[in-house]
């Protein structure tokens, strides 16, 4: 028997949140796997808020209790974080895991938390005392560790749409279909008259936190691809240097010549 509370609104979700030591429960795809928990849940299935999806000044607000499934069938999703959702799990899980999940779960493995990281994407962090909104990259803190207040909900995501078209993704798992990360990369360019405007990348599931260096992808920016070829080791050398693996079940070894050969097709893809 699980024990709970079943809000239907987030102003009453947020009041149980502050009163109550509870865990928010989203799909519980993750929770329901391993330990019980011991504690009441906060169901948040009920909460409409959480399902809003909706487009503000170029910035698309999704509702943290959107499940992948919903974002897939979404107008609005763009292509890439599409290409993400359907690459996780099956059906079944998708129909009940949400992105909210996916990044209240603290994994550096979420494979639609890799796709927030390299748009810069931020969270809403509500309380029922306030709201505010921290970059994704300011929320990872280290290992399952999470900037969340104890009595906050992460409410939405804020994925800005620029730069979203032109990218690679890479998701290397023991099987194509029904597995888990072992090491998933996503890389945006995008080119403007031969220059390049934007570029970022971010690897999932090979460290604590998924790595996402602006200031390394920041040596390509502005220049053009004649230039960006007589850079590209000193690049790959700053990666080679920043990718440090913990240990897993695959060996770092592996994992970090994996990621330097993603970024590698990257820029192959790119012809530069
Ligand atoms: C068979 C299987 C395959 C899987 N495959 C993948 C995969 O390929 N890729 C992948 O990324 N994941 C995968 N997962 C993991 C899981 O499905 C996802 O992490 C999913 O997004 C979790 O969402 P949920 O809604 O079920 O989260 P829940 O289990 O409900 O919660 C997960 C954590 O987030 C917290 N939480 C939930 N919502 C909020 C909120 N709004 N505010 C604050 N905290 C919140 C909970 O308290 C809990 O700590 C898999 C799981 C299973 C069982």
């Amino acid at each position: 028997m699980v024990n709970g509370f079943n809000p239907n609104s987030l102003r009453q979700a947020l009041e149980i949140r502050a009163a109550n030591d509870v865990i928010p429960y989203a799909g519980g795809t993750d929770l329901m796997i391993g330990e019980q928990h011991p504690g009441s849940y906060l169901f948040l299935h009920a909460v409409p808020e959480l399902k809003r999806v909706y487009l503000e000044d170029g910035i698309l607000h999704l509702g943290a209790g959107c499940t992948f499934t919903e974002l897939l069938e979404h107008p609005l999703t763009p292509a890439l974080l599409k290409e993400a959702l359907s690459q996780i799990a099956a059906p079944a899980i998708r129909n009940e895991g949400t992105i909210g999940g996916n990044i209240g779960n603290g994994s550096a493995k979420a494979d639609s938390a890799l796709i927030f990281f390299v748009a810069d994407a931020s969270l809403k962090l509500e309380s029922s005392t306030g709201t505010r909104i921290l970059p994704i990259r300011d929320f990872y803190i280290g290992r399952k560790q999470l900037a969340l207040h104890p009595d906050e909900l992460i409410t939405e995501v804020l994925l800005p749409l620029r730069w979203l078209d032109g990218y690679v993704y890479q998701k290397v798992a023991a099987r194509k279909a029904l597995a888990i990360s072992r090491i998933s990369f996503v890389g945006l360019l995008t080119l403007d008259n031969g220059v390049i405007a934007h570029c970022a990348t971010a690897f999932g599931a090979v460290s604590d936190v998924v790595i996402r260096r602006p200031e390394i992808d920041s040596m390509l920016i502005g220049k053009s691809v004649e230039q960006v070829k007589a850079i590209r080791s000193d690049y790959l050398a700053a990666y080679d240097k920043a990718i440090v693996p913990t240990r897993g079940r695959v060996s770092s070894e592996y994992r970090k010549a994996v990621c330097l050969n993603l970024l590698l097709d990257f820029l192959n893809h790119y012809e530069i």
